[in-house]
């Protein structure tokens, strides 16, 4: 089962693949020395991050590496715009649509970086991170910090949120988060129940976020466009009256079925329902989240 989502979710989370393959990967600057990757022309992955440096003496640094089918024009874009190979990726969690890249960094001289149960659950799928030569070979528990190119990358673990082995990344002296999966700007985010994500836990991460940024930080979400401490607390504000509104429901003991065909969310879902998290699929995580912590 936890492997069927795994290798699922690159597919079912990205519809465009279906169609028209990325042919280009597209970068904005968030900072100087910090970019944003994406797919030019489709779904490439996740958002990307990279810190690149002189081009010489410098560690580049790549954050989450895209889906594993794009894994060769991610790779030369990085290089591109580095002047080198990357040096250290880091995983913020165990997508395939976010680590898919890993095996093909790896082989071209990349450490791959991760919390823990990143590397646990690669190794019953490998194939999520393009291969076993894709597997992080330097894990942390808790938190690890990179001092490269005059930055500060602090990384840390947020506990049972998007999955179990989350992590953000906060650049402190240029005043940059990237969150991961931990935000999906203006969008239902995915909850992955199933790899050890949890609602409240999910609302305590952006939380914790929230309280580590002032309304200058730029904030580059795991999906989304680049955002600031005001998107990342209005996406907070729709996930509680969200989670708010099932509750009411579940207090009334009403069966999934029933939250279902109540529609709860229905005032969210002009501006969040997408192809991958509809606002039925939402009701559901909402619902499944709630009524297993009460059960436990
Ligand atoms: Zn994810």
């Amino acid at each position: 089962m936890k492997k069927l989502a795994l290798l699922l979710l690159p597919l079912a989370a990205s519809p465009a693949l279906a169609q028209d393959p990325v042919t280009a990967i597209k970068s904005t600057e968030v900072v100087p020395g910090i970019h944003l990757l994406e797919g030019a022309d489709g779904f490439a992955g996740g958002n990307m991050t990279l810190l690149t440096g002189d081009g010489r003496h410098d560690r580049i640094v790549l954050i989450d590496d895209g889906l594993g089918a794009v894994a060769e024009l991610i790779y030369a874009k990085a290089r591109d715009l580095a002047g080198r190979d990357v040096d250290f990726v880091i995983n913020t969690h165990v997508h395939g649509d976010h680590v898919g890249s890993n095996a093909h960094f790896a082989e071209n001289g990349a450490v791959i970086f991760a919390h823990d149960n990143i590397r646990k659950r690669l190794l019953e799928n490998p194939d999520a991170a393009g291969g076993p030569a894709g597997l992080p070979e330097v894990t942390f528990s808790d938190e690890v910090t990179f001092h490269v190119n005059g930055n500060e990358a602090f990384v840390f673990h947020l506990k049972k949120a998007h999955t179990d082995g989350d992590a953000a990344i906060l650049f402190r002296n240029v005043n940059v988060l990237v969150t991961g999966d931990l935000q999906f700007h203006g969008m239902f985010p995915f909850i992955d129940l199933d790899n050890g994500g949890d609602v409240d836990g999910y609302i305590a991460a952006q939380e914790q976020l929230l309280a580590m940024i002032d309304d200058e930080t730029r904030v580059v979400p795991g999906h989304g466009s680049m955002t600031d401490k005001e998107g990342l607390a209005s996406d907070l504000d729709m996930l509680r009256r969200a989670r708010a509104a099932v509750l009411d429901l579940v207090d009334q003991e009403m069966s999934e079925e029933d939250v279902l065909a109540a529609n709860p969310l229905a005032e969210f879902h002009d501006d969040y329902d997408w192809m991958f998290i509809t606002t039925e699929r939402m009701t559901q995580t909402l619902y499944r989240s709630l009524t297993r912590s009460r059960t436990r």
